[in-house]
């Protein structure tokens, strides 16, 4: 999936650098600021070598790209996929910088990615790789230097073994990551922060546009951290959810699905198709379905110039990170397709790590249900502040929200004096 934007389309770097410039020339953002912010700060590529449970080993590539920290520590997940390479890891890095930005959390941006397939690993397969790649990276971590968190296919147990391994080496450091389990100082509520922050960024949208959220037919691609918990925050608003896919593919229902034996199979890592009272769907097919709202929740470049005519929703909410193509953007903008773009609208999760490692760092804990008032407040306030701007300037919301974030980092950039070389 990866791999059909870069294929048919600009790179996924070139293609956040069209929507940054978008955003920079609304503000008539000065060159030289152009150029620092397009420039990632520091790209750091590492050998990653795994000793698999049948004694071969295994070589591949590792990267942490710290994009800008003129707003604070870099911060960013790391994912382990086979189209994680150093031009992608760059693109999602910079994408942290805005997002960061604009849910206003004092980051910036950074990713890492290490470029594997570990669906078929074991968890000391993936512990040992874990454990190998923080070793290879740790020297550009810190707890007020980069914070990674968890992203496609990593989740709070890789994170508790980077967590430990960097302990290892500097002493007990539980703000080094979020996304960690509980247990470890991992906050009550950060793993279904980015789904519960995209429910609360859509029921925004549609109480400003007069929409019940409610009565929304919503088809989901990606039915992973993101996905699943979105479909459980829409089904307790009283939403359907008419489709869900993963990576084996989906089931469709028009009256809408059984949420929690959805969740209850990918707990089981049981084929969602196991659902009664389903149809199959493949991918291309969710994406063209007739619903209200469709949200890429699982890779990047999936909506392109090849099928932007075919989606059949009116509201686009990007879970996923750079589901979209500027080219796909311009089409679905002339058709009326309303995108909450991913920099707004997953911000969820960045905003509930700035909760949990600002607990770390001072040594207490909210309960879920204050993180969760404070995540709803937080993402509301964003959703509202970048539709008010899009609305003021005329101009559609991915527009918006990159002024906004564009915006704040330069004035960060410009009072640290970045560009006074
Ligand atoms: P995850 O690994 O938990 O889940 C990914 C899901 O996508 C799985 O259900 C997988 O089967 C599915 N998938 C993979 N390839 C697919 C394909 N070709 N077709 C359909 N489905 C496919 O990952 P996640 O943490 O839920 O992340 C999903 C997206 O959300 C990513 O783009 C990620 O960058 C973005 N995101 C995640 C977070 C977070 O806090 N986890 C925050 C912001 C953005």
């Amino acid at each position: 999936m990866g791999t059909i934007g870069r294929v048919t389309e600009l790179s996924p770097h070139e293609a956040v650098n069209v929507f940054f410039r978008n955003g920079a020339d609304l503000i008539d953002l000065e060159d030289e600021l152009v150029d620092i912010l397009t420039t990632p700060d520091r790209e750091l590529a590492v050998q990653v070598p795994v000793r698999l449970d049948d004694d071969t080993l295994l070589v591949t590539r590792g990267y942490r790209v710290q994009h800008n920290d003129a707003r604070g520590p870099y911060k960013g997940g790391i994912r382990y996929h086979p189209s994680a390479d150093l031009e992608e890891v760059r693109a999602l890095a910079a994408l942290m910088t805005w997002k960061t930005a604009i849910v206003d959390v004092p980051f910036g941006g950074a990713k890492g990615g290490v470029e594997i397939d570990p669906t078929g690993m074991s968890p000391a397969e993936v512990e040992r790789m874990t454990r190998r790649f923080t070793a290879a990276i740790r020297h550009v971590l810190g707890v007020y230097q980069d914070i990674p968190a968890p992203d496609v296919n990593t989740n709070a147990q890789v994170m508790a073994w980077l967590m430990d391994e960097y302990s290892r080496a500097y002493g007990y450091s539980p703000a080094i990551v979020t996304g960690k389990p509980v247990q470890i100082g991992g906050a009550c509520g950060r793993e279904a922060a980015t789904g519960r922050g995209l429910f609360a960024v859509l029921d925004e949208h549609a109480r400003r546009t007069g929409l019940d959220v409610g009565k929304l037919r919503v088809a989901i691609q990606g039915f992973g951290n993101v996905g699943s918990h979105l479909a459980i925050a829409l089904a307790g608003a009283g939403a359907r959810v008419v489709a869900v896919s993963d990576v084996n593919g989906g089931v469709h229902a028009a009256d809408g699905l059984d949420v929690a034996g959805l969740v209850e199979l990918a707990r089981r890592r049981r084929p969602l198709a196991e659902l009664a009272g389903t149809e199959e769907i493949d991918n291309a097919t969710l994406l063209a379905l007739d619903c209200d709202v469709l949200v890429p929740a699982a890779l990047g470049g999936v909506i392109t110039s090849s099928n932007a005519d075919a989606i059949g929703a009116s509201i686009l909410l990007e879970g996923a990170n750079h589901p979209t193509s500027p080219e796909a953007d311009t089409v679905l903008t002339k058709r009326g397709v309303v995108v909450i773009p991913d920099v707004l609208a997953n911000a969820g999760g960045v905003l509930g790590s700035y909760y949990e490692w600002a607990m770390n760092i001072q040594q207490f804990r909210w309960t879920e249900q204050r993180f969760d008032e404070e995540l709803h407040k937080g993402m509301r306030l964003a959703y509202t502040t970048v539709a008010d701007l899009a609305a003021r300037e005329g101009v559609p919301l991915r527009h918006g929200a990159y002024a906004l974030g564009v915006q704040r980092v330069a004035e960060a950039a410009r009072l640290r004096g970045y560009a006074d070389a």
